[in-house]
């Protein structure tokens, strides 16, 4: 198969990119590799909470970079009514769309410190770009009913914030691009390589994908497509799998949810969430642990926590629902936690990821300023985003150890700690300190390394490679100037 490009990955971002390029120029011919039952993709075990404030965090605008990526999102969440509103234009009937709008955040007290910071921030952010949003009693929640003793300590509703069914939606995308010059091939990429002015991608199955152009989309899996192409690799932040579980479950009998339900981020994690679907069920998620490798199948303990977290700070009547799936995704983190959008040193090789938690949501955005770029537009946003660069810094070491810190509370927390009488929480925290202090300065590393890549050392069952790693990815010329 020869075509003007090939995107390797069929998630949202392949997806979108397809659809974006598509709009622009109809004659473009594209082909988007990837398993047809996305196996270990992030975009099919999401709950598609088109998430703008609900993922603002303590630290969603600690620099300047910090901001421009927010406003990514928030670009994003002006533009998704009118994205569904196009796409419906152009399907039958059986095929439209709707946003669920209307998000409820609950702030209870089932976290740590982390949670109320991010909760300010929300409410502050939503002041000052003047959006709605109303302070409320959670009793009016329908379908809400936690154990009395985690009843939420602050409610909000914001009504412009909703949901998409994250399937679906891909699927409608997919039968709209068959209908265009887009062929989707159903087969895992084993590799690319550079065949004469074009590249050539090579498939399970020994058929060969030819392209002018290659646009590397795989998600998490993208590491492994650049990890055979070390010169390139190396110039690049690591992308890393934030593996995550999620579960679909019966609705709350009698009372079914209808809308998203969410608590403020959590400890290295999303917050907990239940997203209303279009078939009747009802999504509950989601864990997030970064890990060295992705991961496919669900870890049991996990699986339990989540459930448990869902039946007490959510509704107990769950305890009697039918778990209908649980899903594996792994979510694109960066080494720096900024994305990586844009052409390479490679003329005619573009990479789309490191997305993380809202790639779903940002997704609008994101396929339109990658489409710019591989038809030579003017781009309508710059950005500091290229894939070949130094980290971007957002915390110094200190910052970050105080970070960890605050993380590992919350995280004890929400598995139910109780800090001995005999002692207290700052005995532990103390600890805790001298533990990562010492890790930082064994490795010589002075990058102010993100929470969920630190929380790796105490996830991971392979300590020695995940020291390695942190000594590769955060030492040498990564290492941008000292904050
Ligand atoms: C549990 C969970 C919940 C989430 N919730 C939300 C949310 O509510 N809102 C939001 O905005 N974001 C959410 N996210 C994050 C979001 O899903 C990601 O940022 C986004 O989907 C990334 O899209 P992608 O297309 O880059 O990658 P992916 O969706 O991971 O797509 C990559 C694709 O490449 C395929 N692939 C793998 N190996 C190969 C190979 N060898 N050859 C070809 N293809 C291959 C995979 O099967 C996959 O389909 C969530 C993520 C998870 C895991």
């Amino acid at each position: 198969m020869t075509v003007d490009l090939a995107i390797v990955g069929n998630g949202i971002l392949g997806l979108m990119t397809a659809y974006e390029l598509t709009n622009k120029d109809p004659n473009l011919s594209v082909a988007i590799i990837g398993p047809a039952n996305r196996e270990g993709g992030a975009s099919q075990a999401s709950g598609a909470m088109l998430g703008c404030f609900g993922e603002i965090t303590g630290l969603t605008f600690a620099t300047e970079q910090a901001d421009k990526r927010f406003m990514m999102a928030y670009d994003a969440h002006k533009r998704w009514p009118g994205v569904v509103d196009q796409l419906n234009s152009m399907v039958p009937a059986e095929h439209q769309q709707e946003i669920n709008q209307g998000t409820f955040i609950v702030l209870n007290p089932c976290s740590g410190q982390i949670e109320s910071d991010s909760f300010r921030e929300m409410l502050a952010t939503l002041d000052r770009l003047n959006e709605p949003y109303e302070e409320i009693d959670p009793r009016i929640i329908e379908g809400f009913n936690p154990n009395e003793n985690l009843r939420p300590l602050r409610s909000i509703v914001i009504p412009n914030e909703g949901s998409i069914d994250s399937r679906r939606f891909m699927s409608v995308l997919r039968f709209l691009l068959e209908q265009r010059n887009v062929q989707f091939v159903d087969q895992k990429a084993l590799g690319f390589y550079q065949e004469g002015a074009g590249f050539a991608v090579d498939l399970e199955n020994s058929d060969t994908v030819q392209s002018e152009k290659c646009l590397l989309a795989a998600g998490a899996y993208t590491q492994h497509f650049l990890d055979a192409h070390p010169d390139l690799a190396d110039r690049m932040p690591r992308i890393l799998p934030g593996v995550g579980f999620s579960t679909n479950l019966e609705q709350v009998p009698g009372n079914p949810i209808k809308k998203v339900i969410r608590t403020p981020n959590r400890a290295g994690a999303c917050g907990l969430h239940v997203v209303p679907q279009s078939d009747g069920s009802l999504y509950l998620g989601a864990s997030n642990d970064v890990y060295l490798q992705p991961q496919t199948l669900p870890m049991t303990g996990i699986v339990h926590f989540l459930l448990e977290c869902g039946i007490e700070q959510i509704n107990p009547s769950l305890y009697r629902s039918q778990l209908l799936t649980t899903r594996t995704g792994n979510r694109p983190v960066s080494t720096d936690g900024f994305p990586l959008i844009g052409e390479t040193s490679w003329d005619g090789l573009y990479v789309l990821t490191g997305t993380y938690r809202d790639g779903f949501h940002k997704s609008p955005v994101l396929a339109q300023m990658i489409a710019e770029e591989i038809l030579g537009q003017e781009a309508t946003r710059q950005h500091d985003y290229q894939p070949e660069r130094s980290l971007i810094p957002t915390l110094s070491k200190e910052e970050s150890i105080k970070d960890y810190l605050a993380h590992l509370i919350a995280a004890y927390y929400e598995h139910g700690w109780r800090p001995p009488k005999i002692s207290d929480q700052e005995a532990t925290r103390r600890v805790a300190e001298e533990k990562i202090r010492a890790f930082y300065d064994k490795h010589g590393v002075e990058y102010g390394i993100s929470a969920e890549i630190l929380l790796m050392h105490e996830l991971d069952s392979k300590p020695e490679q995940v020291a390695a790693l942190i000594k590769n990815c955060f030492l040498g010329n990564k290492v941008p100037v000292a904050l």
